[in-house]
């Protein structure tokens, strides 16, 4: 028998995850597919939320001495005008900005960190392919790595494994999608000094089109939005219709279009909203995308990913039963219910839009009134910041 809990797949949630059961003192190994944490176009966007959690754990001095962009307000243009729909600069935090930093030096520093605990081991280049089951029960995994295939037992294994799950499917655990009707094409253009210097999170809408843009410490990310399956009608028209959108809706860019000149530049999203209906099966826990995947669009995904980590360390420090996995399950679904309902009204009225030909834009005049109401910057903020109902950190002592 063993008391170590295998948390497969080193993103947010299973790296915050192994990282506090292995401060806790809990047997904890940490199997990531992939040799590093470099890949391109992860999500960068660290909360308040997680910079206060950070911080409660004596980390967030050293991780913030990394570069960053320090993003304060939430922005839309649309062709009647700009707003500010969100000012983080309003927050009572210490943190009262959204880190952007690339999630590849957050995950090695996380990794280091946990590896540097003596209950804890990371390892990188480990793919997971199989849960090893006794009487029905999940008792640990078959990995491979480049030495050959391992079995590895476990009191508990928990999916972290993104929003491809393996683990949910040898789990026998569909997602469900709640309908997503958005692609995003994402690509990389540099930095000009005489930038805006307030850009920081920027929605851009034209008519059948948006562009996400997200200021970050090695040039602008832009996702440009396409219909959901429009990528092979878009591939075939060329990058030039991109070129001329951000000509036209996003002027400063304009000078360095150019740049893009081929879609091997970009990477493609498939937006997706789905969740599992059960988290859980007996021994074994799924967190973060793999139990419900969130939409890039609110850049809450890491943000969903960690409150489910601090939620699922909060019951694993102290008790691993099946019905503690019951509980992690209770306590998070409510907030991701609310945050992919979210999703999914933004998500089918930007179809309908499309639908009858509408422009994309949120009605401008809506958005200044909603948006002028005292306190509504600040309140938009809090609640991007922390999420519908933040998990306080509680291991005990
Ligand atoms: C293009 C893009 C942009 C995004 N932008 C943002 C953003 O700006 N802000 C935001 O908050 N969210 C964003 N997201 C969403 C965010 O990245 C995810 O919600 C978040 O990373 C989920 O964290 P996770 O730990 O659950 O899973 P992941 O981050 O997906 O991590 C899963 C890990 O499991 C590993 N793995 C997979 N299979 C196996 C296996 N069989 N064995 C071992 N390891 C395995 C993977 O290699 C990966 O490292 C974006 C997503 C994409 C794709």
């Amino acid at each position: 028998m063993t008391d170590r809990v295998v948390v497969v797949g080193g993103g947010p949630g299973g790296m915050v995850l192994a990282y506090l059961l292995g401060r806790a003192g809990i047997a904890v190994t940490l199997l990531e597919a992939h040799q590093d944490f470099d890949r391109d176009f992860r999500g960068d966007s660290l909360h308040p939320y997680t910079l206060e959690l950070l911080d409660s754990l004596g980390l967030a001095d050293r991780l913030l001495a990394l570069p960053h962009h320090k993003a304060r307000f939430f922005r839309f243009h649309t062709p009647a005008g700009s707003i500010t729909t969100a000012d983080y600069g309003k927050l009572s935090s210490p943190y009262n900005y959204v880190a952007l930093m690339p999630q590849a030096k957050f995950l090695d520093f996380l990794a280091a960190e946990t590896a540097a605990l003596p209950s804890a081991s990371v390892r990188t280049g480990a793919n997971v392919v199989e849960l090893n089951r006794e009487d029905g029960r999940i008792i640990g995994v078959r990995y491979r790595d480049d030495a050959g295939t391992h079995d590895l037992a476990a009191a508990l294994v928990v999916g972290a494994d993104g929003r491809f799950s393996r683990i949910r499917r040898l789990a026998d655990a569909p997602a469900r999608s709640l309908g997503a009707t958005t692609d995003l094409l994402w690509f990389r253009l540099p930095h000009r000094p005489e930038d805006p210097p307030d850009a920081d999170v920027d929605l851009f809408f034209g008519r059948h089109h948006y562009v996400g843009l997200l200021a970050g410490t090695d040039g602008w990310q832009v996702g440009y939005s396409l219909p959901k399956g429009g990528y092979a009608e878009a591939r075939e028209r060329g990058v030039g219709p991109i070129r001329t959108f951000l000509a036209d809706h996003v002027p400063w860019l304009a000078d360095r279009a150019d740049l893009l000149t081929d879609f091997s530049q970009t990477t493609l999203l498939s937006v997706d909203i789905s969740r599992v209906e059960r988290w859980w099966r007996p021994g074994l826990l799924l967190i973060g995308d793999a139990a419900h995947v969130i939409s890039p669009v609110g850049g809450n995904g890491i943000l969903m990913a960690v409150q489910d980590a601090v939620t699922a360390a909060n019951h694993l420090v102290r008790d691993r039963s099946d019905a503690a996995l019951a509980r992690v399950q209770a306590e998070r679904e409510h907030a991701i219910r609310q945050v992919q309902a979210q999703q999914v009204r933004l998500e089918q009225r930007a179809a309908r839009a499309r639908e009858r030909g509408r422009p994309a834009a949120p009605p401008y005049r809506l958005l200044r009134l909603l948006t002028g109401i005292p306190g509504a910057r600040a309140r938009a903020a809090r609640a991007n910041a922390y999420g519908p109902t933040p998990p306080q950190l509680d291991l005990g002592s």
